[in-house]
């Protein structure tokens, strides 16, 4: 976590920075001298644009120690970049930077055993002014260059997906409260999937969190932002979900710490966040402001 953190650190200063981008792989470009151009081979298309920035970078990024070698990838500034959020073939480009792929590249050590540092070097994901993409879509998007396990993605957008979970007793609204593995009391939620849509996000979190299934009411939509680390622009969308009262809430091992079932004015005081609370509290107005209906069967 603390790598992560740091890492973090180090790439706040190229997120959302404007660059400019010379592309020398246009995107439906077949790859130059590349096995898959030679005949009878499958030929691949490049399915992204790529190319390189031509703006200075140096001044935001840190110079580490190059281990001895004399070249040290990581204190040059990256240079390479994926460009997604554009459907057409491009030859000069202006973006924003919303994500650091970060490689890490194995060296064979050379016959007389002399000792290389193990080193990485970072490839930017650009993007048009204005649009936001989450780490599941830039994964798949660079999929065709990047190897699932052999890099870490830094991404400048996070985006989770949740719901005021409740069950009605008595006429009085229950609500389901966590502890997640951050420590602090919300709702149930989680990070979107590859191919997710809100809803299905939100289902899949719920019953991987809690093991309950839920009927949700997508007619409520609220939403709110925070940064973490000063860096990650987070999303937090929420919607309202029931489930029958007496149904067995089971938690997910090594990840929530703790559940509440209780009503409004107790779940108010439990919950961490002022954005939690003005959820929580238009959620119970549209609640109390229905007329009581059945547990859902
Ligand atoms: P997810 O459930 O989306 O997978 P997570 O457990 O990885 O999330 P968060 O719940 O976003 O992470 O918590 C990460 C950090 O953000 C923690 O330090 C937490 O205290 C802070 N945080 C969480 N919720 C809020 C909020 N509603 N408002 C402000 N800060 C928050």
């Amino acid at each position: 976590m603390e790598e992560i953190r740091s890492r973090y650190g180090q790439y706040a200063a190229l997120f959302g920075r404007e660059v400019d981008v010379v592309v020398n792989r246009p995107l439906g470009s077949y790859p130059q001298g590349h096995a898959n151009s030679q005949p009878g081979k499958r030929r691949k298309r490049y399915p992204v644009n790529c190319g390189y920035i031509v703006t200075d970078l140096s001044s935001l990024y840190p110079v580490q120690n190059g281990g001895g070698r004399g070249f040290d990838v990581e204190a040059l500034p990256p240079r390479y970049v994926y460009i997604l959020g554009v459907d057409e073939p491009l030859e000069t480009f202006r973006g924003r930077i919303i994500a650091v792929v970060h490689r890490n590249v194995r060296i064979t050590p050379p016959e007389n055993g002399a000792p290389l540092p193990q080193y990485s070097y970072d490839r930017l994901i650009v993007v048009p002014e204005g649009v936001e993409l989450y780490e599941p879509e830039i994964r798949h998007a660079i999929a065709f260059a990047e190897r699932r396990g052999r890099y870490r993605l830094y991404c400048m957008y996070e985006k989770s997906c949740g719901a005021v979970v409740y069950t009605v007793h008595d006429e009085e609204p229950l609500y389901l409260l966590i502890r997640n593995r951050s420590g602090h009391i919300g709702f149930p939620k989680g990070h979107v999937e590859y191919g997710e849509d809100e809803c299905a996000t939100m289902t899949r979190e719920i019953r991987e969190e809690t093991s309950l299934c839920v009927t949700p009411d997508l007619s409520f939509r609220e939403e709110y932002n925070y940064v973490l680390w000063g860096v990650v622009h987070k999303r937090a969308v929420y919607s309202m979900a029931r489930f029958a009262f007496g149904d067995a809430v089971t938690t997910m091992e090594n990840e929530i710490f703790g559940d509440w079932l209780v009503p409004f004015t107790e779940a108010k005081k439990l919950l961490s966040y002022d954005n939690d609370r003005r959820i929580l509290t238009l959620a119970h107005e549209r609640i109390t402001g229905q007329a009581a209906s059945p547990d859902p069967v």
